[in-house]
């Protein structure tokens, strides 16, 4: 038998039901109630209908809830002498088996971004390892791109293994849907081989073809190897930054919806149930907010929007590839399709590396190649290495961050309107074109 797996829609419960029969919390895509279109990741359970579309929030609460506790704590008086309190901390490490099913590519590239900071760094988070290592992600490889998606841009792809466990691709079947599963790590392998479901090796074609027809869908992709010296070129240049952050109105929507942040914040509550007793929380915050860096003197280092932007794209394609090699984005979209006022950060980026004189030569679109199915055999997570982005020489960086010093005042919380950046007819045409070639079909 093969290490590949044949699903067949009407089987997709008696499949999730085994894998929570093994004692997995069951996360899938499900339609929240009341909406029309908000799918989220929640608990399935026998019963629960099955969907496999794109969820409009990632799973990455997963792995970073968007509020979890990481100490109680409990304070005692002394009886014979109330002036002495001793105060008793419990850490609080939960992590429950978990299987993340019909995620997409991006949303598990999400979470291998998020393994960096959180587990290869000098400080590791415990609170995020023990979910991580108990967690199993299927992803679905995506038919086809979409308006806002641009995977293909960053190193990924419909059918990119970083970060999945297992890959599962819709083939052609007659009156039902049906799915090849491919293990990419060996918690995948482990599951599959464990799982009822039958040898899917007499499909592995139709799964390369389904693969390769859903990047012949994707739009020629600009080079974006000189992306990161270019953003930090821009800093400096705050005029740049306040042009592209006209419209933006600081909801936060693009972090919170992004599968790749994880700012955070820490706050103590008192346990409603006890006066002497609280918890120390940790929740998702945004680092588009300006009360996001404001100190307790009442500074703030990133006074304004402009400031906000330049950091959240720096971030994303200056900073996190100096650090780690590669983009803090997996190209899911979601900032561009929830953001209220239409900022696309694709157009950011483009326009950072125009304005710092930069190039984004489009490949022709025979180019794009599909990415090759994995080898049979499983390989280990840490096996599985996402596309580098090439990094900005240290010495263009230390020069950008020096200039970046000349940021506004503590006074200036919004930038005045500056004119329009001069970037050439020429420059701005690739920009259009490009953008304006991207599908239009939803998944
Ligand atoms: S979603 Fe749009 S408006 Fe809201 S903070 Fe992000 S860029 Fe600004
Ligand atoms: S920055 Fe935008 S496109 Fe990139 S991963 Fe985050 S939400 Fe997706």
């Amino acid at each position: 038998m093969s290490d590949y797996r044949y699903l067949q829609e009407q089987d997709i419960p008696s499949f999730l039901a085994a894998l929570r029969a093994l004692g997995n919390r069951v996360l899938v895509p499900t339609l929240q109630k009341g909406t029309k279109e908000s799918v989220v990741f929640t608990p399935w359970q026998e019963g629960d209908p099955v969907l496999v579309a794109k969820a409009t929030v990632p799973a990455k609460a997963a792995v970073l809830p968007s509020c979890e506790t990481l100490v109680t704590y409990k304070k005692t008086k002394n009886p014979d002498n109330y002036a002495e309190t001793s105060l008793t901390l419990t850490e609080t490490v939960e992590a429950e088996p978990t299987v993340v099913f019909a995620s997409r590519p991006c949303d598990a590239k999400g979470i291998a971004i998020l393994d960096n900071p959180y587990t290869k760094g000098i400080y590791k988070d415990p609170y995020y390892m023990a979910k991580r290592e108990k967690l199993v992600v299927i992803s679905l490889t995506c038919n086809s791109g979409c308006e806002t998606c641009f995977c293909h841009w960053v190193g990924g792809g419909p059918s990119s293994p970083e970060g999945s466990d297992i890959l599962m691709t819709e083939i052609p079947a007659e009156g039902t849907k049906a799915y090849v599963l491919q293990p990419i790590t060996a918690k995948g392998k482990e599951m599959l081989a464990k799982s009822a479901l039958k040898d899917g090796e007499s499909v592995v074609a139709l799964m390369n073809e389904a693969r390769k027809a859903a990047f012949a869908t994707l739009s020629p992709k600009p080079d974006l190897t000189e992306a990161p010296q270019k953003v930090a070129a821009c800093f400096a240049n705050l005029s740049f930054w306040a042009q592209e952050t006209e419209r933006c109105i600081s909801c936060g929507a693009c972090t919170y919806f992004c599968p790749t942040c994880y700012c955070f914040t820490i706050t103590d509550e008192g346990e409603p149930t006890s006066a002497q007793g609280g918890r120390r929380l940790r929740s998702w915050d945004t680092c588009m907010s300006s009360l996001f860096t404001r100190e307790a003197s009442g500074h703030n280092p990133r006074p304004s929007k402009a400031e906000r932007m330049r950091n959240r794209v720096s971030h994303k394609f200056a900073t996190y590839p100096e650090n780690w090699g590669i983009f803090s984005c997996s190209g899911c979209g979601r900032c561009i399709s929830q953001c209220p006022v239409g900022l696309d950060i694709r157009k950011i980026v483009l326009h950072a590396i125009a304005e710092a004189g930069g190039t984004v030569h489009p490949p022709k679109q025979e180019e794009a190649k599909p990415a090759k199915a994995a080898p049979v055999q499983a390989p280990k997570l840490e096996e599985v290495k996402p596309a580098k982005a090439a990094p900005a020489p240290k010495e263009d960086r230390a020069e950008a961050r020096a200039e970046g010093k000349q940021t506004p005042s503590a006074n200036d919380t919004e930038p005045a309107r500056s004119p329009a950046p001069r970037r050439t007819a020429k420059k701005r045409g690739f920009i259009k074109t490009s953008l304006k070639k991207s599908g239009t079909r939803r998944r």
